[in-house]
């Protein structure tokens, strides 16, 4: 029996057997093969060529249609490789003089090449192993016959064990199929962490050795709650986890019990308990949990998984449905946060050295108002089925926020005028998730309607500490005092201006944080609908002086290790059953 310590990313304890999940591999199937078959092995080569040629011209168009010439232009070193002489030649004379599967041959030339470029001074070569290692995988999946191998094909109940998973990767997932995952790397604020909390499958990330450790067929527990994996458990391991699992399926049954009381202190402090969600099928989840609405719909997962941009009609489709399931409930439409790790798939956009302070959310979308424009048409046309209300990601600055705006003013008048009718009492939030925007939220309060607390972000940008880099987690702390502080500014100055402060971080749905949060003043929590419950909870559990007098004492404390200590003995004090 082997213990591995990680990240606690999504909840839960499940027992199984390890199948790990490599999105890259390919196994080459090794034949020897007659002198005279040469001939009839390159012929299969050929073909491979050509369909792989066929597959990424297909791509290229569509890059150039959806996201212009430029982008699809970086294909263009894909098809050199795929016309070098000097491989053909290399393919021949290994043909001939192993007598070996083309498969194999050829796996072999790249796998030279690869090398010799890695080590090559030259940092254009050496940029282009990325692309010949593309096009390999290509070329062997065309030549064995196979489609990329994805988690949605899983076909019998089994813990995934993979080095990384991407939040596409884990949106395929079917909560029959995969009773838990764990990975080598990631962090607890991830998109895959989050995508695991809204599917309900516990997970655990940041393990670092799990690939090495664990073997296909091994019998494993995943504890999410913990952070714990157990390879190959002992009896009494597995008698201990199973009663366990039955508690924390009882505590949480429980706990739907509060689903239709109010979220209101002991002494009548009302706030508004709300879901986030990525997919419009979790509304189910959303409503059995007890929302109050819906505080974060992160649109952008409707742009994943596929090789083109939802049209305007899809988008309305998706944005209609889920604000006639919630109504009279708010709904609140994240515009697109593309970008950081999530990135359209199958078509990825060129790797930057800083995709989380790079081309992502708002500025992708001021940079391309076509694919703006439409999902503002879709969510405006959809704001009369239900109560929606519009907020964007990453503001960093007033202008950013006026420009967004004035697209959303134009296009608000393009429908006037087609006669298309729309909400025109649209409530427009700003995230405050850049420290920017958190520095001068009393100059950007005037112009909205809302503040939405991002967490997840404005913990990375204000602590610096990467929310997806395992090996720099133990910095990942929203208890910060810095991170206190920036919270409270924004709720004083929101308050000071009038408008009401959310927070959709996963912050919002630790008990302990909440606690403190409820002190600061904030008026919305937003988080996965597993967590509502918890949260309900402790909110019904306190006074809300208690609570103030805490956020009061937490705030003087000097260390995020002091904060965590004394927030977690304080929740303790009211409610010990939300304390492990
Ligand atoms: C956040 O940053 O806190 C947030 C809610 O947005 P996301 O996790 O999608 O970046
Ligand atoms: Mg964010």
């Amino acid at each position: 029996m082997i213990t591995l310590k990680g990240i606690p990313a999504a909840p839960g304890i499940a027992m199984g057997k390890a199948m790990l999940f490599d999105s890259g591999a390919i196994a080459i199937p090794k034949r020897s093969i007659q002198p005279a078959e040469v001939s009839l092995e390159m012929l299969r080569l050929e073909e491979a060529m050509i369909k792989t040629r066929h597959q990424i011209i297909g791509i290229q168009k569509r890059l150039a249609e959806d996201l212009g010439q430029e982008h699809a232009d970086i294909l263009n070193a894909h098809l050199l490789v795929l016309e070098d002489q000097s491989v053909r030649e290399e393919i021949i004379h290994g043909l001939k003089t192993q007598l070996l599967n083309v498969e194999m041959i050829f796996n072999e030339v790249i796998g030279r090449h690869l090398k010799a470029f890695s080590r090559t001074e030259d940092e254009y070569l050496r940029e282009r192993t990325a692309d010949i290692e593309d096009v390999r995988k290509r070329i062997l999946r065309n030549l064995l016959g196979k489609r990329p191998e994805t988690l949605a094909q899983l076909d019998q109940p089994a813990v995934i064990v993979a080095r990384d998973l991407s939040p596409s990767e884990t949106a395929q997932m079917h909560r029959q199929h995969v009773l838990a995952f764990v990975t080598d790397i990631g962090g607890r604020t991830s998109h895959t962490a989050i995508m695991a909390k809204s599917l309900e499958i516990p997970a655990v990330v940041g393990l670092v050795v799990a690939t090495k450790r664990i073997q296909k067929g091994d019998v494993m527990i995943v504890d999410g709650t913990r952070g714990e994996v157990i390879i190959d458990p002992d009896p009494e391991t597995v008698k201990r986890y199973e009663i366990e699992q039955r508690r924390h399926q009882e505590v949480n049954r429980q706990l739907l019990h509060l689903k239709d009381l109010p979220a209101e202190t002991l002494d009548r402090h009302r706030v508004i308990l709300s879901a986030n969600i990525e997919l419009p099928d979790e509304v189910p989840s959303v409503i059995a949990h007890g929302a109050a609405g819906i505080g974060l719909f992160r649109t952008e997962f409707l742009y994943l998984n596929r090789s083109d941009f939802p049209t305007e009609e899809e988008q309305f489709e998706a944005y209609s449905t889920v604000a006639r399931q919630l109504k009279p409930q708010p709904v609140i439409i994240r515009t697109m946060d593309l970008g950081g790790d999530k990135f359209f798939s199958p078509i990825q956009l060129p790797s930057e050295m800083n995709p989380f302070m790079g081309w992502r959310a708002i500025r992708f979308s001021l940079a391309r108002p076509d694919i703006f424009r439409s999902q503002l048409r879709a969510v405006l046309r959809a704001s009369v089925h239900g109560n929606l209300k519009l907020m964007y990601p990453m503001i960093s600055g007033i202008e950013e926020l006026r420009r967004a705006n004035e697209i959303l003013h134009e296009v608000q008048q393009e429908l006037g005028r087609e006669g298309v009718p729309y909400a025109d009492a649209l409530e427009v939030g700003a995230m405050i998730e850049v420290p920017s925007a958190a520095m001068i939220c009393d100059l950007i309060a005037p112009e909205v309607d809302f503040f939405s607390i991002g967490t997840n972000d404005l913990i990375q940008y204000a602590l610096a500490v990467d929310r997806v880099n395992e090996k720099i987690a133990y910095l990942y702390e929203p208890t910060h005092p810095a991170v206190l502080r920036l919270v409270k500014r924004i709720i004083d100055a929101g308050h000071e201006h009038k408008i009401w402060v959310g927070m959709c971080g996963e912050m919002a749905g630790e008990p302990a944080l909440s606690l403190l949060l409820l002190g600061l003043g904030l008026d919305e929590f937003s988080t996965s609908p597993v967590q509502l419950p918890i949260v309900k909870q402790m909110i019904r559990s306190v006074e809300h002086s208690f609570a103030c007098s805490v956020a009061e004492q937490a705030l003087t404390l000097k260390t995020g290790k002091e904060v965590e200590a004394f927030l977690l003995a304080s929740l303790k004090q009211v409610a010990p059953a939300l304390v492990e």
